[in-house]
């Protein structure tokens, strides 16, 4: 830990994945330092979405790998400012009847419960969300409460972001107090990166709320490429297990980050190997700043096909995309 941060008062008696949080990178410059990158590789990032990185997720860096998989998913590049790309790619705006809650799909609700995240991926469908008028402030919650108490056909609503596990033990426990009181809500499902970019944030606080809970827990993580699961995400991905929470991964088909069969292959093994199943493999949302990610939907389908011929199929992700209007997810079969 940086001897700045020691000294911090504000930091002192913070639990760890605090402090972590705290000292993530912030600078290109200084990551690129750290992996022995040349420093003068990177361009200016944008001022609204600037890098962020756990210092426990760049330790799963290559050191002099330009194209490390995980470096792609965090360095801002000159391609962001290319022009393509939408601000609202899957229509959020249009379906929040309350602020910061999104009804799209039948039986369940999704709350932006903040916009802060621990990493900041540079192909995030959310990168240019109003959060601050379109979050589940503290202003705001009692009216998502009220609109989830109204609709008994709600039976799961999902903590999203941003990253709900951002959020302190206390503000987690209210909510999850307050959606427990609601009869007709039976599941919980927490969509978030932390198990994989901040493993230190799974604490045995944490852990006691989520065994505690009366709604059924289900965690949706997000990893895109083995490397982002080393041992000290297997171990706080087996304790939540122990928990009694289902664990499901989600991930983005990346170009040059996981866009061939080999790889995801090889996600899908250490995903099971550490007690998660894939879920998702979603097409890029067409979000301006993150267009080049994008894999063609005949190149995705090629991959899934290959994947299919070589795993058993429940570690086979559903591939799928977002279609503004639809009623569930779009899955992608053929071309
Ligand atoms: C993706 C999404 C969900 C979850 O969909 P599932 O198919 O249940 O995983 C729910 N609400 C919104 C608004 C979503 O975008
Ligand atoms: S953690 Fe999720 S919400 Fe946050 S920047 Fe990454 S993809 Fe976006």
């Amino acid at each position: 830990m940086p001897v700045e941060l020691l000294k911090n008062p504000a930091c002192l008696g913070a639990p760890d994945w605090k402090r972590e949080l705290a000292a993530a990178i912030t600078s290109s410059e200084e990551l690129l330092h750290l992996l022995q990158l040349d420093p003068q590789l990177p361009t200016a990032a944008p001022a609204n979405f600037r890098l962020r990185v756990p210092r426990a997720y760049a330790a799963k860096m290559r050191p002099g790998d330009a194209r490390d998989p995980l470096l792609l998913q965090v360095l801002p590049r000159t391609a962001e400012f290319a022009g393509t790309g939408l601000l609202d790619p899957v229509a959020d705006l249009e379906a929040m009847p309350t602020p910061g809650l999104l009804h799209k799909y039948h039986g369940r609700v999704l709350l932006i419960t903040t916009g802060a995240c621990a990493v900041h991926c540079r192909y995030c469908f959310r990168r240019n969300f109003p959060y601050s008028e379109a979050s589940i402030s503290t202003s705001h919650l009692q009216a998502a409460l009220d609109y989830i108490g109204a609709h008994s056909e709600i039976r799961e609503v999902i903590l999203s972001g941003g990253d709900p596990l951002v959020l302190d033990d206390d503000k987690l426990a209210a909510l999850e107090n307050q959606l427990s009181e609601i009869e007709h809500v039976k599941w919980l499902r927490i969509h978030t990166r932390l198990p994989v970019v901040l493993p230190a944030r799974i604490t045995p606080a944490l852990l006691d709320w989520m065994q505690s809970s009366r709604l059924k827990i289900t965690l949706v993580m997000h990893a895109n490429h083995a490397n982002e699961i080393g041992e000290h995400e297997t171990i706080a991905l087996a304790a939540l297990r122990r928990a009694g929470v289902t664990l499901l991964n989600q991930s983005v088909l990346l170009h040059q980050v996981n866009d061939n069969t080999e790889t995801l292959i090889e996600l899908s093994q250490r995903l099971h190997d550490s007690g998660v199943l894939p879920y998702y493999l979603h097409l890029l949302d067409k979000t301006r700043g993150a267009m080049h990610f994008d894999v063609p939907s005949a190149t995705a389908v090629q991959i899934i096909d290959q994947m299919r011929a070589r795993l058993p199929g429940y570690l086979v992700p559903r591939l799928v995309r977002e279609q503004p209007g639809e009623n569930s997810k779009t899955a992608i079969f053929s071309i």
